[in-house]
């Protein structure tokens, strides 16, 4: 209801500061009429498509507890792949010495080393670098990424500065970060299932990630070995872990998307052979093929129509920051076209596929002026076009429903994860504290959309629970988890 009252008013305006002259005009005015309708019409089928009243997280939450279930009984059981990580120890604190950790997202490349100094010192020091993946990689061959990786990691090697110590006669151990589909085969192996986030790389699919690096970094005559394979969700959960012993969730929201918890290995009918020790097990979900009964609008089957992974990974093309942009372009486009938003013609910058990014609807959704002033020039900055306030407004509302969507499905998700864990072992998770590390660009730096996931967190467990449930942001975690995996699983003895 509260959509029809606020835009309204807004497509009013549209209608009478663009056209002051079309009293006088009645067939140009009846066109103009049908064209002010339509660009209403359509942000009211936007906003219904993609609602998310209670009933649908309600049931996005369920199904996603069904779904993983389905997982862990049989591989291939549902479309979450419920990973086995084989992390099975998670950091206790007092790991000890130099460790390095390479990061693979989806945007960036990141290499760190961390110098552990146990109990007492915790992270003594840290130096990290990062760099933007070239385009041109995402869509090359598996030797140029895997060689870029390397050569990024020579260079860095060399800059280690004297606050860092590797015993003597010691290889320096990395933790590998892959933030993709990997159907891992021990702690340091793992086969690379599909690429998604838009990478088509050639010849890594199918292939261990961990020999294409050896083979790299011996191309590039980088001595070091990679003691741990960590899915990002799974570093960000040992990092996390690493400073409050109530982390059991992870998520992932930054240009795609993923979570992973801790499992009791008795909740897992498909892992066959020695159980851990522990008892426990880091499962990765894989939750962005997640799809059932996730509202979808016209323009996200026209984006999935047209991505490179068509009907996979709906969650994530729903909830992650790769995609929120180009939904509301899409949108836009669809409103310029026929209801003649930004005038007669459709502007050509807004007609390039993913032109509108998602840190730009972000830096939208933070214009508090009257005049929406940022809104108008980041419009016209990326999308080359000028607008009215009522344009600017409505521009809002598109961006508005597409994100609420996507934060309240996340928190939807999490919920999920949770009531799964609580279901098999009652009262320990929402009768006290639970911590859900949260790391990505998207979760970082878009506050709509954490406020929208914390919203529908909320509403699904109810004020009293939620408040023992502590979605946090975990800031660089997942580099420093993987070092920390890296030093669980060094091949040296260590003393701690
Ligand atoms: P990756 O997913 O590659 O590991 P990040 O976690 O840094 O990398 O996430 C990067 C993604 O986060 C970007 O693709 C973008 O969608 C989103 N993002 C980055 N900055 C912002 C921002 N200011 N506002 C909203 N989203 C952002
Ligand atoms: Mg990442």
């Amino acid at each position: 209801m509260s959509v029809a009252a606020t835009t309204s008013p807004a497509v009013g305006t549209l209608y009478v500061s663009r056209f002051p002259t079309s009293r006088g005009m009645p067939r140009v005015t009846m066109a103009l009429r049908s064209n002010v309708v339509s660009v209403g019409s359509i942000l009211t089928k936007l906003q219904k498509d993609c609602a998310t009243p209670f009933p649908v997280i309600r049931h996005v939450a369920d199904s996603m507890t069904a779904d993983m279930r389905a997982g862990l009984a049989v591989d291939g059981g549902s479309n979450l792949k419920m990973i086995l990580s084989y992390v099975d120890s998670l950091p206790s604190g007092n790991e000890k010495g130099l460790f390095y950790a390479l990061d693979l997202g989806g945007t960036n490349f990141r290499a760190l080393r961390v110098q552990l100094g146990g109990k007492e010192d915790r992270v003594v020091a840290t130096e990290f670098e990062q760099l933007s993946i070239p385009q041109e990689l995402m869509f090359g061959t598996s030797e140029e990424l895997f060689d870029f990786i390397a050569s990024t990691l020579a260079g860095f090697a060399e800059k280690e500065s004297e606050k860092f110590h590797l015993p003597h006669g010691r290889q320096r151990e990395i933790g590998f970060t892959f933030s993709f589909p990997v159907k891992q085969t021990s702690i340091d192996s793992g086969i690379l299932m599909k690429w998604t986030k838009g990478f088509a790389v050639s010849g890594t699919a199918g292939r261990d990630v961990v020999a294409c690096l050896n083979e790299a970094m011996e191309r590039q005559g980088v001595d070091m070995r990679v003691s741990a394979l960590v899915n990002d969700t799974v570093g960000t959960l040992a990092g996390a872990r690493y400073w409050d012993d109530d982390v059991l969730v992870a998520v992932i929201l930054g240009t795609g998307t993923n979570a992973c918890y801790v499992e009791r290995t008795d909740c897992i009918p498909k892992l066959q052979g020695p159980k851990s020790s522990s008892g426990r097990t880091i499962i990765n979900t894989e939750w962005g093929a997640f799809s059932d009964g996730i509202p979808l609008t016209v323009f996200d089957r026209d984006m999935d129509a047209a991505s490179i992974n068509p009907g996979e990974q709906i969650f994530e093309k729903t909830i992650s920051g790769m995609y929120l942009g180009e939904i509301a372009r899409r949108a836009l486009v669809t409103m310029a076209e026929e209801g003649s938003l930004f005038g007669m013609a459709v502007p050509n910058k807004l007609s390039t596929p993913f032109a509108l990014r998602t840190p730009d609807i972000c830096a939208m959704q933070q214009d508090n002026s009257d005049d929406l002033q940022a809104v108008g020039s980041i419009l016209h900055d990326v999308a080359g076009v000028e607008s009215s306030l009522s344009e600017r407004r409505i521009v809002l509302e598109v961006c508005d429903a597409i994100v609420r969507r996507g934060g309240r499905l996340a928190g939807a998700g999490i919920v999920g994860i949770l009531q799964k864990m609580e279901q098999d072992s009652k009262g320990t998770i929402f009768n006290k504290r639970t911590v859900v590390a949260m790391d990505g660009g998207l979760y970082e730096h878009y506050p709509q959309y954490r406020s929208y996931l914390q919203d529908a967190v909320t509403e699904l467990l109810g004020s009293e629970t939620s408040k023992n449930i502590v979605i946090e942001h975990s800031k660089d975690g997942s580099g420093i988890g993987a070092a920390l995996l890296a030093a669980t699983n060094s091949k040296y003895d260590h003393d701690f």
